[in-house]
């Protein structure tokens, strides 16, 4: 995994401040046009120049090649894993 610094904003869905991004890809770091994925609550987000991000359109979603929709199914499948195995684990120590 490669973690890259982007300016402090605020996920344009659900509001989480974002101050960085990780690829599962080692070495792999955003530009401008490349979608991620919000940490929290999974939006497909795109980056604009100034890396700052702002949700995806139909448009773009439709255009993206199967092998990018996979990263980002596989990216939005792992978050939502970490967050059921945190809640396990706050369970547990309650
Ligand atoms: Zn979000």
């Amino acid at each position: 995994m490669t973690t890259t610094r982007v300016p402090l904003q605020y996920c344009p869905e659900c509001k989480t401040q974002l101050e960085a991004a990780t690829s599962l890809i080692d070495g792999q770091t955003p530009e401008p046009g490349d979608p991620t994925v919000c940490i929290v609550c999974t939006a497909i987000l795109i980056y604009e120049p100034g890396m700052m991000v702002r949700l995806a359109t139909k448009d773009e979603l439709r255009a993206l090649t199967p092998a990018n929709l996979f990263e980002l199914v596989r990216t939005q499948t792992a978050i939502r894993e970490m967050h059921r195995q945190r809640r396990r684990d706050n369970y547990a120590n309650n």
